[in-house]
């Protein structure tokens, strides 16, 4: 099932034809009839695909079609920050929702209870995967349309925008025996952490296993583990070792039973896994409540990381400016740097001037993540053998130097790749 047909815009006096987004079917194989949903199809199908075709030309990662009295709002996430995409009458917005369920091969009846899906789609010659959901509410349904572009692999800790002095810092704590986690809030990017760690892992040295399920990624160079289902986790990662496993990637740690039998192995192996946690130092102090042993844990744990996402500016419209140096000194960056970025402010720009075409004005273009390690250095042992909290976790973090959240987003902000202004926002946000 592919649609496709012109449409035509105005780009700089002269007509191109921009063509619009292709609708390649649901996700979830269901056969989507339009004969049989004509009137819809009609009232629909065009909007739809103007809406979608306008929210992914502005690299859109949501689209929002929320029901209030008389009109629908659209809003459009872009690297996380909302924007507004205009209001939609009402009989146009329930075009568009029903239309955009039934793409997903969801059931155009129900209007009562959340329901969601899918739709494979093309746009500028690249495959994006459309994830839809409709939830009811007092006006009518909101609809939420999640953008993945298939093309964009995050992989390595490169990839993701790990800076190289903590790559090759993590490669190292990475290459001997212990426990090392990726944590954040769900939806935070943890699992993908987690893999840049695993594919930071030196492969040529070490045998790696997964244990876990891989939830469709890849990693050259790991071995699949068949584990017997009627083994327990202990055994299971006795019969690895026997097998010379060096690396063992293990599921999520999601409580006390998981956490204990990954830290009894801690002195054989390399273990690697998971945890929701809001904060490293909440990922310390859960996993001494869940193992009830600080002592183990002092031992076994080599390092937590958490990342946090971060926009970057567009470089095509970023603008240099020289701040004193009192002030590079006072927020920690070096005092000689020679510039820093920020996006146009509307007192420089020119009002003559064209739009960035690379970011459409809005400053800047894609996100990269920003980490934060806590490592078992001596001071935080003696620390976790004794009383802790989150606040002298954090004393310790910066008594030693260790990478926080703050430092790596101030070194983007030196490198030029985002703006002290959008360092600040991320640092405001709540969560
Ligand atoms: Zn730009």
């Amino acid at each position: 099932m592919v649609f496709g047909f012109f449409k035509r815009k105005k780009v700089e006096e002269e007509e191109v034809e921009i063509e619009p987004v292709s609708f390649l079917g649901p996700v979830n194989g269901n056969e989507v009839n339009l004969q049989t949903h004509a009137r819809l199809v009609e009232a629909g199908l065009i909007r739809s695909k103007d809406l979608i075709t306008d929210a992914l030309s502005r690299r859109a990662d949501t689209i929002r079609i929320e029901p209030k009295g008389p009109q629908a709002v659209v809003t459009i996430l872009i690297d996380g920050m909302p924007f507004p995409a205009g209001k939609l009458a009402k009989p146009e917005a329930l075009a568009i929702t029903q239309m955009l369920k039934l793409l997903a091969g969801l059931d155009v009846k129900q209007r009562k209870a959340p329901q969601s899906g899918g739709i494979k789609a093309e746009y500028d010659s690249k495959p994006y995967l459309l994830s839809v959901s409709s939830v009811p509410v007092p006006d009518g349904e909101r609809l939420l349309v999640r953008v993945a572009d298939q093309k964009i692999k995050l992989e390595s800790a490169t990839d993701i925008g790990m800076g190289d002095e903590l790559r090759i810092k993590l490669r190292d704590l990475c290459g001997g025996t212990g426990v090392v986690l990726a944590c954040g809030p769900t939806g935070s990017g943890t699992t993908t952490t987690l893999f840049a760690l695993v594919r930071n892992v030196d492969a040529y040295i070490f045998n790696i296993f997964t244990l876990g399920d891989l939830g469709g990624r890849k990693l050259n160079h790991v071995t699949a583990f068949d584990a017997n289902a009627e083994d327990d986790l202990a055994t299971t990662f006795a019969r690895a070792m026997r097998k010379e496993a060096n690396v063992l990637l293990c599921d999520p740690i999601k409580g006390a039973d998981t956490a204990k039998a990954i830290f009894s192995k801690a002195e054989d192996v390399l273990l690697l896994s998971e945890m929701s946690a809001k904060d490293v130092p909440s990922a310390l102090l859960q996993l001494i409540a869940w193992v009830g042993n600080p002592q183990a844990i002092a031992s076994g744990l080599t390092a937590i990381v958490t990342q946090k996402l971060i926009r970057l500016l567009c470089p095509d419209c970023r603008q240099t400016y020289r701040p004193k140096a009192e002030f590079l000194k006072k927020i920690g960056l070096p005092e000689d740097l020679p510039a820093l970025y920020r996006k146009p402010t509307i007192a420089t720009q020119d009002l003559n001037a064209e739009t960035c075409k690379k970011c459409g004005g809005v400053g800047y273009f894609g996100r990269s993540a920003m980490f934060e390690v806590l490592e078992m250095s001596p001071g935080m042992k003696e620390l976790v053998n004794g009383e802790l909290d989150a606040a002298s976790i954090r004393a310790q973090m910066k008594r030693d130097k260790m990478t926080t959240l703050q430092h790596d987003g101030l070194r983007l902000v030196a490198e030029g790749k985002t703006s002290l202004e959008e360092l600040q926002r991320i640092f405001k946000a709540p969560g």
